[in-house]
């Protein structure tokens, strides 16, 4: 494909060669393995079906203008897809086989790897599921560790746009001691109603706010917001949060920028004050956000004048350099796929 076409390419899902597989069965994981096919044959009684042993990572993989693949932080999504494991009780994925497995599906569909200077990538999925049969509840003695990529276009195809959205008061994505924290599929299924009424009322995603208190601001759709007021980065602080690994790595950037940072509680009314603000997690790296509407409250925040910002504008051209290779990477923070 052209270097136009990649650039044109959807958010979606594109059939590659080869997923990899691994099976944990009688208390340990057999070999991995490739595969061709992309359906998984499961028990009817699953315990993923019925009781939503589901857990996900979502990273990616560029093509630097050296010709060398890159892949991003892989090390902190190994370690969230086992505290994911840990919080519903699935079997743990050992971090030589999570590299070896994302390694392998990267190398096995070398050709899906969009070029340097198109703004695509290669979209990286590895999931755990609970493939043992159970009726009652209780955790499946069989698990199935799978990734699978996907080339995934530019997430904005006319340069960073602002996005608007909606404050969701009556419903929750994850509660204070749930499950909000680890990256399991119950959380996205619990968060689509509030999302579609976000949708349908004209914005592009929903904030939720903390469930106890609803005070707080907690996550925005399937990322974390983030503010930025006189010179300081701010990210809500929450057991109901998401860590997000984007967010950690612009907390990082923003420091070395001279910015201070701030994770704590940012009550809803703060928004009045933000300078900037935005949305952050793989896919789009960064969301800027223009305006956030409570429509219970009848209020709307407008944040900055409709363009991004020129913090989140240099905190982005930092992130997204250092994984595509134009900025050097002084944190250690990418690995090259041989
Ligand atoms: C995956 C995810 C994020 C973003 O995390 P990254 O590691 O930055 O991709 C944020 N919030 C939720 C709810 C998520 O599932």
């Amino acid at each position: 494909m052209e270097i136009s076409d990649w650039k044109k390419l959807p958010f979606g899902y594109k059939k590659t060669n080869y997923n990899v597989r691994c099976y944990y069965r009688n208390g340990e994981w057999g070999a991995l393995e490739l595969s061709s096919s992309e359906y998984v044959p499961i028990h009817i009684a699953a315990t993923s079906l019925h009781y939503g042993q589901e857990a996900f990572e979502g990273m990616k993989a560029y093509m630097g203008k050296d010709g060398k693949i890159r892949v991003f932080r892989w090390q902190d999504n190994a370690a969230r897809l086992k505290s994911s494991a840990e919080g519903i009780r699935m079997a743990v994925v050992p971090e030589s086989l999570f590299r070896d497995a994302v390694f392998t599906a990267i190398r096995m569909n070398r050709e899906f790897i969009p070029p340097h200077g198109s703004g695509a990538s290669l979209y990286i999925r590895p999931l755990l599921i609970g493939t043992g049969p159970e009726v009652g509840v209780k955790p499946s003695g069989e698990y199935l560790f799978m990734v699978f990529v996907t080339p995934v276009g530019p997430y904005f195809k006319e340069g960073m746009k602002p996005v608007e959205m909606m404050i969701c008061r009556d419903c929750d994505r994850a509660a204070p001691l749930g499950t909000g924290n680890i990256k399991v599929g119950g959380n996205y299924a619990a968060s689509l109603r509030a999302i579609e009424a976000a949708h349908q009322a004209g914005y592009s995603n929903v904030v939720f706010l903390d469930a106890r208190e609803k005070k707080y601001i907690d996550e925005c759709g399937p990322a974390n917001f983030f503010g930025i007021r006189e010179n300081t980065y701010i990210t809500p602080d929450s057991p109901s949060i998401l860590p997000s690994i984007t967010n950690k790595s612009l907390i990082r950037i923003a420091e070395d920028m001279g910015l201070k940072t701030e994770r704590r509680k940012v009550p809803v009314e703060e928004l009045e004050l933000f300078e900037e603000a935005g949305a952050c997690g793989t896919a789009a790296v960064i969301s800027p956000i223009k305006k956030i509407a409570d429509p219970v409250m009848n209020r709307e925040y407008v944040i900055g004048d409709g363009n991004p910002g020129k913090i989140t504008l240099r905190l982005y051209e930092k992130l997204t350099g250092i994984q595509t290779g134009d900025e050097p990477d002084p944190y250690g923070w990418i690995e090259f796929v041989e």
